[in-house]
Order: structure tokens, then C-alpha cells, then sequence
């Protein structure tokens, strides 16, 4: 029996409410949370009234805290966007109230994500007592859970990762993202980033690309970026010598993308706009289609997985674990693409284990530091089933 506070009603967070009613042995009162009202209501309605909604901007931490105690949630699902990480964290100390969320803290004013702000939280979630579960999505999460539980099942040690991220789909739009566009917008524009023998190394956005031969899918270009599992999976596995992220994007969105960045829209300075002051990227993401919003005629396939190197008793061997989803399914079962459902479900599986104890801990965690195998089996029984299989040569 738990009362849970999911806090963002939009592409993924209505993933996150309907896997919960379907999970209603652990989540027995479901509440949601947001800032636009009128989207609580429309997914309310898709739950055929059985959930409970408030408006919330979750910015103003003594919001939060009222919110949380008049509903006295076990656990809050943090769903909004990484900005509002730390308030809401802030108000889960003031209130011994468990977290977990799908992506790091990032400051609205820089497009710097790191775990360390939210690393910086561990004491004080110890000494309250309470849980914090970080990036339990796709990835990061799923990922994440990959590494330690080829970890733990094929390699005595782990040496180089490959994380490898497809989405191979057709919206039929000119220029959508797959996720809040702001954040998507930010993450790829920035600087890549990726770890080798010790080192961060830094290099121009978009600049290295490789032909990756994705499961179920096939050969598709994929562009190294920075993304934050590298940052805990360095931390938590020492023995990595190497690991690196691939994001696909086809010619069409890198077209758009260099044209928006050339024009100035991608920027996140605030010009001065008819007297008022606005930055750009905001609002390119309010004329841009909503994620929430594209899954009806979506069509293709997202192939994520982890190619790994290591070796098990002294013998070098490459493993791949992946998961391939179709966007038409996750329409027909939740009214969601594939993107808004690979990080639906993993945060609600993340948030099961915490519920019911599985995964247990005082102060704040990855993934990865748990055991994997009751994850790994959710994986498969809550619409996410992944494979393992030998690889006969590892990317160069
Ligand atoms: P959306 O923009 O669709 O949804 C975000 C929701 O949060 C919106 O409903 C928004 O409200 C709400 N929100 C924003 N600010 C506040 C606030 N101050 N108070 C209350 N609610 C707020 O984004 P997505 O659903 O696509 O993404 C959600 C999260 O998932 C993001 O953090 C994203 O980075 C993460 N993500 C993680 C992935 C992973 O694999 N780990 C993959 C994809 C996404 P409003 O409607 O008013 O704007």
C-alpha cells in the first residue's frame, strides 16, 4: 500500500501514471502533479478518473512541501525537467520523503549537467533517513543496470563500454524532438565528451560520428555525445579504461538543428524582445511539436543497448544487452512513443523496487549500485525486454 507523487504531466510522465495503475498492487493512490493544470486533467481523463491531479510549480520548494504534506506520499517520481532536481529534493529533506528521478540537475542558465550537485545531497538524505534514486530512465537507468549486470553475470572485469542509442523512427514531422525539446536542444549542442584511460575528453559537438551496426535495426550513423551515465558508471566501475556514448540523428534533424543553431534560436541568452526580455531556445520549444503529442502516426523501432569489453578468467570477450521498442506499441498501450516509454517504464520499475524494498539504501544512489536482477526481470515482464548475446568484435 503506497501513496506516490508523480511531479511533470508530459511525455513521459504519462508513461509513468498508466505503468503505475497497471502495477496497483504497490502503487495503491497514484496522485500527479504539474504546472499546466489542464494537462493533469487530460491524462486523468485517459486513467478514467483513477488517479488524483494538483497544479504545482514545483520551482517553489514551500509549494512542494505543502503538496507533499497534505498527500503524504511515500515516494515522489520527479518527471518535470532536470531543473527542478533540486528544489524538489529540497523539499523531500524538509519532508523525509523518498526520491527518484530520470535525469541530473542541470542549472537553467548553463547547459552543464553533472551528478555532482545532486552527489552533494548524499549526507543529508543519509541523516534524514530517506532515499534518493538518480536517472532512472532509459538512459541513463536501463544502461546502467546493463553495466552492472554484465558485471555481475559475464565479465570479472569491465574495460571499455559502448552505450549506443537509435531511435529509427518516423514521426512525420519536419522537425520534432523525442523528449522536451529545450532539454534535447541543450544536450546536443553542447560540447561531447567521453572517457579514455583516465581522462575526460572534450570534443566539438557533433564532430565524431561512426557507422553503428544497431540490433534489429542495422547500419545507422551515430554521433558521440556526452551523457551523465558516463559520469557514474566511471565512478562506480574503476576498471574502466574507456566509455563512450552514440546518439543517432538523421540528416533531415541535423539540417534543421544547424540552421536553428546559425539563426541564433538555440541560444539560451536572453535577448530583449518587444521590451521583453525571452531566451530563445524557450521559445523555439513552444512553436516546436510536443513530445506528448506526436506518437499517433509514429512508426519504427528504438534500439538502445550496451557493447562491452572485458574479460572472464583472463580471456578477453564482447558482450552487447539491448532492447528494442516499436512506437506503435507504446501508442496503442499507453498513448506514447517509444521515447516518452523507455523512460516511463524504467522510472516506474525503479520506483516498485524502492516501494517494495528490493532496493534499499539512506542517501542517494545510482543504478548501478543495486543488484540488477530485479530490475533486469521487470525489464521483461513490464514491456521492455531486452537480450544478451556475444559480439564478435567490439567499436573501434
Ligand atoms: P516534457 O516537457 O514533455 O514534460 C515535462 C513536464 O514537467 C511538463 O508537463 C512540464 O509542465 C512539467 N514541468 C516543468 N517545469 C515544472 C515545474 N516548475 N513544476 C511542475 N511541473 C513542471 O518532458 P519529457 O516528459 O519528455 O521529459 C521529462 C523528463 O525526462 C526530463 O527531465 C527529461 O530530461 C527526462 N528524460 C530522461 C530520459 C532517460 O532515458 N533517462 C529520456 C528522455 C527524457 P508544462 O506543461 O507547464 O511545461
Amino acid at each position: 500500500m503506497s501513496t506516490v507523487l508523480i511531479i511533470g504531466a508530459g511525455a513521459a510522465g504519462r508513461v509513468v501514471v498508466k505503468k503505475c495503475l497497471m502495477n496497483n498492487d504497490i502503487f495503491t493512490d497514484i496522485h500527479l502533479a504539474s504546472r499546466t493544470f489542464s494537462k493533469c486533467i487530460q491524462i486523468k481523463k485517459e486513467c478514467n478518473d483513477k488517479i488524483q491531479i494538483h497544479e504545482l510549480d514545483a520551482d517553489i520548494v514551500s509549494n512542494t512541501i505543502s503538496l507533499i504534506n497534505k498527500i503524504k506520499p511515500s515516494l515522489i517520481i520527479n518527471m518535470a525537467l532536470p531543473y527542478q532536481d533540486l528544489p524538489i529534493m529540497d523539499a523531500c529533506l524538509e519532508t523525509k520523503t523518498n526520491y527518484i528521478d530520470t535525469a541530473n540537475y542541470e542549472p537553467k542558465d548553463e547547459a552543464k549537467f553533472s551528478y555532482s550537485w545532486q552527489w552533494a545531497y548524499h549526507e543529508k538524505f543519509k541523516e534524514q533517513n530517506i532515499m534518493a534514486l538518480l536517472g532512472s530512465g532509459f538512459d541513463p537507468g536501463v544502461t546502467n543496470v546493463f553495466i552492472k549486470y554484465a558485471a555481475d553475470t559475464f565479465f570479472d572485469t569491465i574495460e571499455k563500454i559502448d552505450i549506443i542509442d537509435c531511435n529509427d523512427g518516423d514521426h512525420g514531422y519536419p522537425f520534432a524532438t523525442n523528449f522536451n525539446p529545450e532539454i534535447n536542444i541543450r544536450e546536443i549542442t553542447q560540447n561531447g565528451r567521453y572517457f579514455k584511460d583516465g581522462e575526460w575528453i572534450e570534443i566539438e559537438a557533433m564532430s565524431v560520428s561512426k557507422n553503428i551496426d544497431f540490433p534489429e535495426v542495422g547500419i545507422r550513423k551515430g554521433y558521440l555525445l556526452y551523457h551523465e551515465e558516463l559520469e557514474s558508471l566511471v565512478k562506480h566501475f574503476p576498471s574502466i579504461k574507456q566509455i563512450r556514448f552514440w546518439m543517432t540523428f538523421s540528416d533531415n534533424y541535423i539540417n534543421h538543428l544547424n540552421v536553428l543553431e546559425n539563426v541564433g534560436m538555440t541560444s539560451i541568452k536572453p535577448i530583449s524582445f518587444k521590451g521583453q526580455s525571452i531566451v530563445p531556445l524557450e521559445f523555439l520549444k513552444s512553436v516546436l511539436p510536443n513530445p506528448a503529442e506526436i506518437s499517433t502516426n509514429y512508426s519504427g523501432k528504438t534500439s538502445i543497448g550496451c557493447i562491452i569489453t572485458g574479460t572472464k578468467d583472463s580471456k578477453k570477450i564482447t558482450k552487447l544487452i539491448y532492447n528494442v521498442c516499436k512506437h506503435e506499441d507504446c501508442h496503442k498501450e499507453v498513448n506514447a512513443q517509444a521515447v516518452s516509454y523507455t523512460t516511463g517504464v524504467p522510472a516506474m520499475i525503479g520506483a516498485k523496487l524502492m516501494l517494495n524494498n528490493t532496493w534499499e539504501g539512506k542517501g542517494v544512489f545510482n543504478m548501478e549500485e543495486f543488484k540488477a536482477e530485479p530490475f533486469m526481470n521487470e525489464l521483461n515482464s513490464q514491456g521492455l525486454p531486452w537480450k544478451a548475446i556475444d559480439c564478435d568484435s567490439e567499436l573501434d
